[in-house]
């Protein structure tokens, strides 16, 4: 049998197996990315568009850590906006509709071009493992957080591809998205693939279940794309980009490309009626599909039932590049019959005319989920194998690279024996993210909200770098130019706070008055006028030497974050107040073995819970949905009883 070795294997190249591939890689693991189809590496399979509110955060934060998606969104971007501009900064997502095949192709470049990743076209069908018999291999990293010891009693050595191929390696990563076991539905019509014009997987989710895996099902939905060429936009809506778009990743200065607009326009009761009349044939209805859908991505056959009062709703009809004529027709994903949505199509405002290019569809996927999870992303069940993305049981491509960028470190760190990087709540969105799918799992597909993370102010977009590039650095991740830049920053920052905190205006600080809404850097500046020697501040002051349109970028960001600080410092020492009392239960750790059975007076269902997820602290403990204080204070004694 063709036989290859490799330290980490990645399986799946969407957003999650990009990012896992390229950070294993580069942390020095020899690593392979194998995926069903090079031409789809780094797909957008819906809307062609990165970030938003919630999403933005994870994707600056993905950049902060060393990670891809946000260089590339910049490269690739055709118009940027921050959404929710009117509320605080910290409720700000930067989101860019993307050239979609610019993106994907530059991200197969980029893994092309990547020292120690193969990317090969393969198709997986099983895993293999054996027993684990020196435990000090298998183990997760040191971290008492982490079980010392996997549930089956196996780790992985390898997997099997199409065609009898096999691969050895130490850690298996995989990131199979919406492909595993996937049908795809229009209508009454069913068609076996993850994505239109690809395959499904079969063999995967027989080897998963083997392997005592628990799956389950959900679905996700995409709307029709028409041929620009056929829309009449003289009387919609113009939907235009920021005048200054705000780039994704912290190394990049300032967007020069030339923004694209969308068009806004409305269905009407016309094309309600339309649906009602035949939600018979729509699979979600006729029963033909089992599958949950993403609740706050809603097909408009479910936003038609769901808000049956509303008599329109708006879609965006956004462009997929500048080289194509093809639009996505945003708030219409659906997976009625194609005669249906043709008919629907042509009762919209400025589509009367449209010519489909493909139709809308639905997919229905198996996923497993995450209570199977540690921290890590490394399964409870097998050591060294780890998921990431859409299969567990998230939705969305921010969510997906994210898991994807911190399953290759954990890989690539265990590897290396070193500490593991798992996130808290108070740092990171990415560390909400994980700790809410390990700890709660999901019962429908999870995206990112803002509403999602208690410590949201501290976790702003325009921070990620100040919270997350120095564990980028440690991991081995961030390289030279981004960290001399975040260094320069980070002494611009204090040099101003300093002259902040000392200078005065009526008698009273400059820190103070930053404090007032509606205080800014331009009112410091004519009150205390030397600080205008920011305004032409050249870094090589500070003995770093970036180009000089980096100066003036990386200067106002300073200036950003002395200002934000400065206004949220009250409510941030109050947060830190909380965050400290976490701590103190994230720090009461449950010992592998501990029995949830035997906890006296424990409700039963704290107690199915508990054995379910298997908490590593007291803190995650408390969080388990349906977890009272009078639940957790029983553990506590149960602890030092
Ligand atoms: P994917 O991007 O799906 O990539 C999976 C990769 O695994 C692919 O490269 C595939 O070839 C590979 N693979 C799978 N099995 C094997 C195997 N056995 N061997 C080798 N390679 C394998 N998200 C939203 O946020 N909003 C939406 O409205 C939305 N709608 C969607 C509609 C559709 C029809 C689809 C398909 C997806 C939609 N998504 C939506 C989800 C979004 O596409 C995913 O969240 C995201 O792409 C997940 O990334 P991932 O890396 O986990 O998986």
């Amino acid at each position: 049998m063709l036989t290859y070795e490799f330290d980490i294997i990645i399986v799946g190249a969407g957003h999650a197996g990009c990012e896992a591939a390229l950070a294993a890689a580069r942390m020095g693991c020899k690593t392979a990315l194998l995926t069903m189809n090079c031409d789809m590496v780094g797909a957008m399979s819906c809307n062609p568009a990165i970030g938003g509110v919630g999403k933005g955060q994870l994707v600056r934060e993905i950049d902060a850590l060393g990670g891809e998606m946000g260089k590339i969104t910049d490269h690739a971007g055709i118009q940027f906006r921050v959404l929710n501009r009117s509320k605080g900064p910290a409720m700000h997502g930067p989101r860019a509709q993307c050239d979609k095949k610019l993106y994907q192709f530059t991200m197969k470049e980029v893994i092309e071009n990547q020292e120690n990743l193969t990317l090969r076209q393969e198709i997986v069908e099983r895993f293999l493992t054996e027993a684990v018999s020196d435990q000090r291999s298998a183990v997760s990293q040191s971290d008492s957080a982490l079980r010392t010891r996997p549930d089956s009693g196996l780790k992985i050595t390898g997997l099997i591809c199409k065609g009898d191929t096999l691969y050895k390696a130490k850690a298996i990563i995989l990131t199979t998205g919406t492909f595993l076991q996937a049908i795809m539905h229009t209508g009454e019509a069913k068609v076996v693939g993850g994505r239109a014009g690809d395959g499904s997987s079969q063999g995967l989710s027989e080897s998963l279940t083997a392997g005592g895996f628990e799956l389950a099902r959900f679905k996700t939905g995409t709307p029709c794309r028409l041929n620009g060429r056929t829309i009449d936009f003289a009387g919609l809506e113009i939907q235009a980009g920021d005048a200054e778009p705000t780039p994704f990743s912290f190394s990049t200065s300032r967007i020069t490309s030339p923004q694209m607009v969308c068009h806004i326009t409305y269905t009407n009761q016309k094309v309600h009626d339309l649906i009602r009349a035949n939600l018979h044939r729509a699979p979600m209805y006729s029963g033909q599909i089992h599958g949950r859908g993403p609740r706050y991505c809603p097909s408009i056959e479910d936003k038609i039932v769901r808000f049956a009062d509303k008599d329109r709703h708006q879609l965006y009809l956004e462009p997929e590049g500048r080289h194509t004529r093809e639009y996505y027709v945003n708030g219409i994903s659906t997976s009625l019959p194609k005669d249906v949505q043709q008919e629907m199509i042509h009762l919209i405002p400025g589509l009367e005319k449209a010519e489909i290019m493909r139709f809308g569809y639905a997919v229905e996927y198996d996923y497993a989920p995450p209570h199977q999870l540690q921290a890590t992303l490394e399964t409870k069940k097998i050591a060294g194998l780890y998921f990431a993305g859409q299969i567990n049981g998230t939705t969305g491509y921010e969510e997906a690279a994210g898991q994807g960028l911190l399953a290759g470190m954990n890989a690539a760190l265990k590897i290396q024996q070193k500490q593991p990087l798992v996130l808290d709540r108070n740092q990171a969105y990415l560390g909400v993210l994980i700790d809410d799918l390990v700890t709660r799992s999901v019962d429908e597909p999870y995206r990112m909200f803002t509403s999602r993370a208690e410590y949201r102010l501290s976790l702003r977009h325009d921070n990620a770098d100040r919270r997350l590039t120095k564990l980028g650095r440690e991991a081995g991740l961030v390289k030279d130019a981004a960290w001399q830049r975040y260094q320069a920053k980070e002494t611009l920052i204090a040099e101003i706070h300093k002259e902040v905190n000392s200078l005065r205006y009526e008698g009273a600080s400059l820190a103070h008055w930053i404090k007032r809404p509606g205080t800014t850097w331009e009112m410091f500046c004519e009150w205390a006028p030397q600080l205008k020697r920011y305004d032409s501040y050249q870094l090589s002051a500070i003995s770093y030497q970036p180009l000089s349109t980096q100066d003036s970028a990386l200067r106002t960001s300073a200036i950003e974050q002395v200002m934000l600080e400065g206004f949220y410092a009250g409510y941030i020492q109050r947060q830190g107040d909380d965050v400290a009392r976490q701590n103190r239960l994230e720090d009461k750790r449950i010992p592998d073995q501990f029995d949830f059975t035997k906890l006296p007076h424990l409700r039963a269902e704290a107690r199915e819970k508990w054995l379910r997820i298997r908490p590593r602290t007291v803190g995650q403990a408390s969080r388990v949905t349906g977890i009272t204080p009078a639940d957790v204070a029983l553990l506590v004694m149960g602890l030092e009883g």
